[in-house]
């Protein structure tokens, strides 16, 4: 028998009764047995490097049986990447089963530069165009090219205007930075739609309420479209920091305090980031949505345990 002043409870307020006085918080329901498992995508950057490039092919690799949707790979704003980025979209083209997504930006470019990039792309088999503006050089104000599309809603009409590419767009939870309010961003949102885009992919966010009401605001604004949640696995809340203070994605205090006193310790880091965004795309899933974008910084680990945890499985085969 143990007495309480072993366990340390204080006898006024007995253990059990202040367990049993607090708030009842329900659990999330088991995701459906045999149901759909939902549908994925995958975001890669393309490499810089031979040893960056093997790690971009092993991440390739591993995530492949999961059978995404789609693949993506970034752009270098202003074109930085563009020979990268082809090369790793037509690469996958031709040695995966996977369907490629090219990025493409059309910030410090004329518009007959990006259509040749575009019509590049169609001519390789590329069926799918992630469209963006890009950012402008860090401290710089962002100013359209004199001959250039002026955003991304230009640009999808110009690629509507060169074949039947099928595109996504980014979207804002929190609101773009630079934009003049947030009415005025979603207003963006939906002429990036009404131009031609089937989809748009989210920036990334920490706390499923955000997302969730700006769901409620696409819908109210007379969007249908699906605005896919991008999930970004943190296990570098240091440098996850530094960037979402960039991308304007708010860091909340919780997340930090996850965090708190695991760098020193990757693996327990891991486990931590795991567990964050489990609870995150589960939290997401029991409210409805059944469509994920992970932002995979060409790391598998992370991606393939929560796309497990979402109930994906490798292909029958794969
Ligand atoms: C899923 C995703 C993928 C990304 N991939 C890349 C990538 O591969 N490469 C890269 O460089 N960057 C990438 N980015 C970052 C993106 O380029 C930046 O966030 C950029 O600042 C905005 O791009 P956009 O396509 O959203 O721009 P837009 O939709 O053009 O909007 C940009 C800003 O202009 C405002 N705006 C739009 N139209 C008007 C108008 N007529 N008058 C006044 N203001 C207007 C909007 O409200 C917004 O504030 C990505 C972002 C996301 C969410």
């Amino acid at each position: 028998m143990i007495h309480a002043s072993s366990s340390g409870s204080d006898p006024g307020h007995p253990t059990l009764a202040r367990w049993l006085t607090g708030p009842r918080v329900a659990g999330l329901p088991a995701p459906l047995c045999g149901g759909p498992a939902p549908a994925l995508s995958f975001e890669f950057f393309p490499p810089r490097t031979d040893a960056l490039e093997a790690q971009l092919w092993a991440c390739i690799r591993r995530l492949e049986p999961l059978a995404p949707r789609f693949v993506s790979v970034t752009y270098g704003a202003g074109g930085s990447t563009q020979a990268r980025t082809h090369a790793t979209v037509a690469r996958i083209l031709a040695e995966t089963v996977l369907t490629p997504a090219a990025h493409l930006t059309c910030i410090g470019a004329s518009r007959a530069e990006v259509d040749a990039v575009a019509r590049g792309y169609w001519e390789a088999g590329v069926r799918h165009i992630v469209a963006l503006r890009g950012d402008p050089p860090p401290g710089e104000a962002y100013a359209p090219h004199p001959d250039g599309y002026c955003y991304a809603a230009d640009l999808v009409s110009g690629l509507r205007a060169i074949a039947p590419f099928e595109i996504s767009v980014a979207a804002y939870p929190e609101t773009h930075p630079q934009a003049v309010s947030a009415a005025a961003d979603l207003d963006n949102l939906k002429r990036k739609l009404d131009a031609g885009a089937t989809r748009a992919i989210t920036q990334y966010f920490f706390d499923t309420d955000v997302y969730l009401r700006f769901l409620d605001r696409c819908l109210a604004a007379g969007i249908s479209a699906p605005i896919v949640p991008g999930i970004m696995p943190v296990s570098n809340f240091a440098q996850a920091a530094r960037f979402s203070a960039l991308c304007g994605a708010s860091v909340p205090g919780w997340l930090a305090r996850l965090f708190e006193g695991t760098e020193a310790d990757p693996d327990i880091r891991r486990m931590v980031a795991v567990v964050a965004a489990a609870e995150q795309v589960r939290l997401l899933q029991a409210n409805g949505v059944d469509e994920f974008h992970f932002y995979t910084l060409n790391r598998p680990e992370l991606t393939y345990a929560i796309a497990h945890i979402l109930g994906v499985r490798p292909a029958a085969g794969a």
